[in-house]
């Protein structure tokens, strides 16, 4: 038991991978075809070691990102592992250039991993380290279901229920508001009634079209539309909001817990979807969880299955898990999933450890 120890930071080590994904996925906003993963090592002094991945969405970004995470590494090195201290004191170094965009996503990268090595040392799964315990969390299966039509889109929705989900989301925001309809309509007769169907746009709409396309879709039965105008819009999220009868949901590109308390502010949502990493990893997830209590906003996760089973498991209005496998070629244990529900790894950690050959396999 290394509980009593301090442990110091060590270094990093940072591998760009591009990993193959089984389902690539067309969205309104590009297409995901495989998952550019950097995978960080945070190396203690003695103790364990931190794993964690972030993903860039793009293979061009692999190698100024891990560039990136290196440099900011140096700031920590032979400094204790204490995410909190970590997490300051890079903010402090990126005053100047702003915590937002790439240098947040590698402060993040940074912070998963330290609060993994933190749990490692501590001998504890994540959630239990931050005194909660492992519980399952209802999930969807985010796997698939792009803009791929009526008719696959048929038959792929009853491929995702059968892998063990009650849940799954459907992507939208085809260039006419009929074919969005069809889909969903298509979707729902190929799963049932007893299915939960999300929707994503994506992004893809302007204030006015919005408000018309989710009015048509208002009868569909849909538990939430997600992100019908730009992300960084509270004012239009608020506006489609208060004109439809659809829950709004949105915040996988909330950069940080601050963009979140604005569309608190104005009411812009009904749901919250941070992203481990765009929101600031394990630290900024947790002072996002404490906005959306106090808002009683239900929150759900965004990609980064692993880890969010973690987060949610600790978050007071917990809703939705997002799953996906993008990652799961690389790691040791995938996340498990039955009858519906993400099982967070109860081993120490926060679900992350590495498929070593994997990882030599997909480097770039
Ligand atoms: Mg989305």
């Amino acid at each position: 038991m290394l509980a009593e120890r301090s442990l110091t930071v060590a270094r990093l080590r940072v591998r760009p991978l591009d990993v193959p994904i089984r389902r690539p996925l067309a969205t309104s906003a590009g297409t995901v075809s495989s998952a550019a993963i950097v995978a960080i090592d945070l190396m203690t002094d003695d103790g364990p070691t931190g794993c964690a991945y972030i993903q860039v969405y793009a293979p061009w970004a692999l190698g100024p990102m891990a560039q990136l995470i290196e440099r900011l590494g140096e700031f920590i090195a032979g400094r204790p592992l204490a995410p909190l201290e970590i997490e300051e004191r890079l903010q402090g170094k990126l005053k100047l250039p702003g915590a937002q965009g790439f240098t947040l996503m590698a402060l993040a990268g940074i912070d998963m991993a330290a609060w993994d090595a933190l749990a490692k040392a501590r001998e504890l799964p994540l959630a239990s380290l931050l005194g909660g315990a492992p519980r399952p969390i209802a999930a969807y299966n985010s796997n698939g279901l792009g803009i791929i039509g009526e008719a696959r889109a048929a038959g792929e929705a009853r491929e995702l229920v059968a892998e063990g989900f009650r849940a799954i989301k459907v992507r939208v925001g085809y260039p006419d508001a009929g074919t969005d309809l069809a889909v969903v309509r298509a979707v729902r007769e190929a799963v049932g009634a007893d299915v939960t169907v999300m929707a994503d746009y994506n992004q893809a709409l302007r204030v006015r079209d919005a408000i018309d396309r989710i009015r048509m879709l208002d009868d569909e039965g849909l538990l939430w539309v997600e992100e019908p105008v730009a992300a960084d819009d509270a004012h239009g999220h608020a506006d489609v909001r208060g004109a439809v009868g659809t829950a709004i949901q949105t915040g996988e590109n909330w950069w940080g817990p601050h963009p979140m308390a604005e569309f608190l502010r104005l009411r812009a949502c009904d749901y919250g979807m941070p992203d481990a990493m765009k929101i600031g990893g394990v630290t900024g997830w947790l002072r996002a969880a404490a906005l959306a209590e106090s808002a009683g906003l239900p929150l759900s996760s965004h990609l980064y299955p692993e880890i969010s089973a973690h987060l949610l498991a600790v978050a007071p209005t917990r809703h939705y898990l997002e799953y996906v496998n993008w990652a799961e070629a690389i790691l040791a244990q995938p996340l498990a999933i039955k009858d519906g529900e993400a099982i967070a790894s109860s081993a120490p950690g926060s679900g992350i450890s590495w498929n070593e050959e994997a990882l030599t396999r997909y480097a770039v």
